[in-house]
C-alpha cells in the first residue's frame, strides 16, 4: 500500500507568506504536464497498490481539467480510495468542478486561508470570502462529499472575535475536514518583509495560543476529532494520504521537488522546473536520495507521532527515557491507552519537546 503524490507548482500569483516551491511561469504548464506522465509511466509500478493519491502545489487548480484527467488516467489506480486534489477559490466554476469529479478526483482541499477579505489581502490571496463561500457550495452541489478547507490564524492585525468569526462560518459550510496554520514569517518573503520593515505586526505568542485553543475547543464541540496538531476531522474524515505521511507509509513523489520514501530510502526530484522536465524527457532526471538509519527512523516517529493523537509508544532509548518522565511531570505530555501524547498545553510548544527527545 502506498501512496502517490503529484506536484504542480504553477500559481497565478504569488502570495505575500508563501516560502513553498511554485512558479507563475504559467506557459510552461504544457511541458509539465507532459513530463508529470512521463515520470507516472516510469515509476508508478514502484508501489504495488496506490491506496491514495494527492494531487498538491502550488496550485493544481491552475490545470484544465483535461490535464486533471490525463494525470489520474496515466496512474491508473482504480483502488485509490481517497484522490484529493487542492483547490483556489479562484478557479471554482461549476463546469470545472463537475469536471474534476468525472476525472475521479473525490475530495477537495480548498484553500481559503480567511474570510475576511481585508485579511486576504494582506496575505496577498487572489481570491475574496465571497469566491471562497461558493466555491465550497458549489463543490457541494456538484456532488463532493469530502471537503477540506485551509485556515490561517494569527494573521497580521486578526483580533480573536476575527478569528472565532471565520472558525464559525467554517463551520456554517459544512466541511468534513478542516486543516488551520498559525501564519509563519518566512524568510525571504514579501510578508516577512513587512514585518522587517515595521509595516505590520505579528501577533504575540499568549494571542496565537489562544487563538489555537479557541479553534480546539469550538471543533471539538461541533464535533469534530483533533486527530493531528493542525487537522480536524469529523469522525472517519481524517485524511487518509496525509494521514499515511504521519504513519511511516511508502509514498511515491511525481513532480519537480516532489519528495519520495520507500522505507528506508527517501528520494527527491530536482526542486527546479526546467532540470526536472528536461531530466524526465531526456530520461536523466537526477533524483537525489538518502537512506535513513535506525537512528533518523526512530527520531520521524517521534517527530510525526507527536503530532498525532496516536502519539508514540515505546521502547524508548534509555537517554530519554528521563526526559519524558520530566515532560510527563510537567503536564506536556501524558499517558493515553498505553501511548505519550502531547497535552493541549504540550502542543503549544511541541517543536522544543519533539526536539527535546530526538536522540
Ligand atoms: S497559492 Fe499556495 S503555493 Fe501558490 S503562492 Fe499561494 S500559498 Fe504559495
Amino acid at each position: 500500500m502506498a501512496g502517490l503524490y503529484v506536484h504542480i507548482p504553477f500559481c497565478k500569483k504569488r502570495c505575500a507568506y508563501c516560502d513553498f516551491f511554485s512558479t507563475t511561469l504559467l506557459e510552461r504548464r504544457k511541458a509539465y504536464v507532459e513530463a508529470v506522465l512521463q515520470e507516472i509511466a516510469e515509476r508508478k509500478r514502484e508501489a504495488d497498490t496506490i491506496r491514495t493519491i494527492y494531487l498538491g502545489g502550488g496550485t493544481p487548480s491552475t490545470l484544465d481539467a483535461a490535464d486533471i484527467k490525463r494525470i489520474l488516467e496515466a496512474i491508473d489506480a482504480p483502488e485509490a480510495e481517497e484522490v484529493t486534489m487542492e483547490l483556489n477559490p479562484g478557479d471554482a466554476t461549476m463546469e470545472y468542478l463537475l469536471a474534476l469529479r468525472a476525472a475521479g478526483v473525490n475530495r477537495l482541499s480548498i484553500g481559503i486561508q480567511s474570510f475576511d477579505d481585508r485579511l486576504l489581502r494582506t496575505i496577498g490571496r487572489r481570491h475574496n470570502t465571497a469566491q471562497a463561500i461558493e466555491a465550497v457550495q458549489m463543490a457541494q452541489e456538484a456532488g463532493f462529499e469530502n471537503l477540506s478547507i485551509d485556515l490561517i490564524y494569527a494573521l497580521p492585525g486578526q483580533t480573536m472575535a476575527q478569528w472565532e468569526a471565520d472558525i464559525e462560518t467554517a463551520l456554517g459550510l459544512q466541511v468534513q475536514h478542516i486543516s488551520c496554520y498559525g501564519l509563519m514569517y518566512e524568510e525571504g518573503t514579501a510578508l516577512t518583509k513587512r514585518l522587517e520593515d515595521g509595516e505590520i505586526k505579528a501577533t504575540d505568542e499568549e494571542t496565537e495560543n489562544a487563538m489555537y485553543d479557541r479553534l480546539c475547543e469550538q471543533l471539538k464541540a461541533a464535533g469534530f476529532r483533533h486527530y493531528e496538531v493542525s487537522n480536524f476531522a469529523l469522525p472517519g474524515y481524517e485524511a487518509k494520504h496525509n494521514s499515511s505521511y504521519w504513519d511511516g507509509t511508502p509514498y511515491i513523489g511525481i513532480g519537480a521537488g516532489a519528495h519520495s520514501y520507500l522505507p528506508p530510502v527517501r528520494s527527491w526530484n530536482p526542486n527546479d522546473m526546467e532540470a526536472y522536465i528536461a531530466g524526465v524527457m531526456a530520461r536523466s532526471l537526477q533524483r537525489e536520495s538518502e537512506t535513513l538509519t535506525e537512528t533518523d527512523i526512530y527520531n520521524e516517529r517521534i517527530m510525526l507521532g507527536l503530532r498525532t493523537s496516536k502519539g508514540i509508544v515505546g521502547p524508548f532509548p534509555i537517554q530519554s527515557r528521563s526526559i519524558i518522565e520530566r515532560i510527563l511531570r510537567d503536564g506536556l505530555l501524558k499517558k493515553q491507552d498505553g501511548r505519550i501524547v502531547a497535552t493541549q498545553q504540550g502542543l503549544h510548544i511541541l517543536n522544543r519537546i519533539i526536539e527535546d527527545l530526538m536522540i
